[in-house]
């Protein structure tokens, strides 16, 4: 990560190494490029699950609509200045925005939210003239983890914007951006990758089991591609394993292996622990009303007879809160307490009846 300008921090922020569109995206993509005055309006929202590869459709859209000289199908050269450039993340005209900070080394650390500054900075950035002449481009990755103050920041500029500059808002959960800037954005749903083309690029990447992982990824692949570490797969194996028999699942000694740890480890487990038991909830859930598990087929079984433990209405205010969980924090301040309460309400699902 090399930052040569302090006027193109955000400029530079996260664009570490290039990634081409995906398979998935090319035909989608094609077809937006053909037409940029209809489909990348001066502010779009591309939305999906995350790991479908949203934040690299936003930057090859970027780079194509950036191109000095674009190809006959109207997408990027990948030749010209303006291309390496964003290829190298240094485009003067490129603003990407995450929720990162980087120290003095170039370490780059995750925040909690993209603070108002970052949008304040961009906004800065936005009103300099193009160097280029080709607009300037603003992308926001995750756009729903701006704070309140940030958002409001960015709706000024929605209500004035600066012709010829278009922003490009990314959003895992849409719904939870304020209905003020929604209603200025044209929305696009990112392509979802078919299962074929999913299990195709993990294989290319060399995934163990691919198959397994994209099923616990919820279909999309870059999660997947993030699983795929024996360490995590082996710690995942062992929390299922709890959840397939509740009655023996001790939330107190649970919480204890793992979540007693120092604060690094568990810092990185925690989502990890709660995505496998949203997910595994999720499932729980379809078998229920006579459907299949989804992320974890092998648990099929196990989860029929479970089934007519659970009060349904139960699992889906338990799920809610798990949900709720998610959204709050992604790093509570006592991990330990809330997974055995967590645990503990799992297990009183089945008693309920
Ligand atoms: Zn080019």
């Amino acid at each position: 990560m090399s930052r040569k300008s302090e006027d193109f921090d955000y400029a530079l922020d996260g664009m570490t190494g290039w990634r081409d569109a995906y398979p998935w995206q090319t035909v989608a993509l094609a077809q937006r490029l053909r037409d940029p005055e209809q489909w990348f309006p001066q502010s779009l929202l591309i939305h999906g699950v995350a790991g479908i590869g949203k934040r690299t459709l936003a930057l090859n859209a970027a780079r194509a609509l950036l191109c000095d000289t674009p190809r006959d199908d109207h997408f990027a050269c990948g030749r010209c200045a303006s291309c390496h450039y964003v290829m190298q993340g240094q485009h003067p005209d490129l603003i990407l925005i995450e929720p990162l900070e980087y120290d003095e080394n170039g370490e780059s650390k995750t925040l909690e939210n993209i603070p108002v500054d970052a949008i304040r900075r961009m906004i800065g950035l936005m009103q300099v003239t193009s160097h280029r002449q080709r607009g300037k481009i603003a992308v926001i990755v995750p756009a729903e983890k701006m704070n309140l103050a940030a958002a409001n920041a960015l709706l000024k500029t929605l209500e004035e914007p600066t012709s010829g500059n278009r922003l490009i808002l990314v959003a895992h959960q849409w719904k939870r951006l304020p209905a003020t800037i929604l209603s200025r954005c044209q929305r696009w749903a990112a392509p979802y990758p078919s299962e074929r083309d999913a299990l195709a690029f993990l294989q290319a990447e060399q995934v163990t089991d691919p198959k397994m992982l994209l099923a616990q990824a919820g279909g999309a692949p870059l999660r997947a591609l993030a699983m795929d570490d024996p360490e995590m797969t082996q710690m995942r194996q062992s929390w299922l394993a709890t959840l397939v028999v509740p009655k023996r699942l001790s939330p107190f000694a649970e919480a204890q292996t793992w979540a007693a740890g120092s604060r690094d480890d568990v810092k990185a487990n925690f989502a990890q622990w709660l995505d496998v038991l949203i997910a595994w909830i999720g499932d729980l859930a379809r078998v229920c009303a006579g459907g299949d598990a989804r992320h974890y087929p092998e648990y099929n079984e196990n989860m029929r007879a479970l089934a007519p433990q659970v009060v349904r209405a139960a699992l889906f205010r338990y799920h809610r809160i798990l949900l709720q969980q998610r959204r709050r924090l992604s790093y509570p301040l006592q991990p330990r307490l809330i997974v055995e309460a967590l645990l503990a309400d799992y297990r009183a699902l089945f008693f309920s009846r």
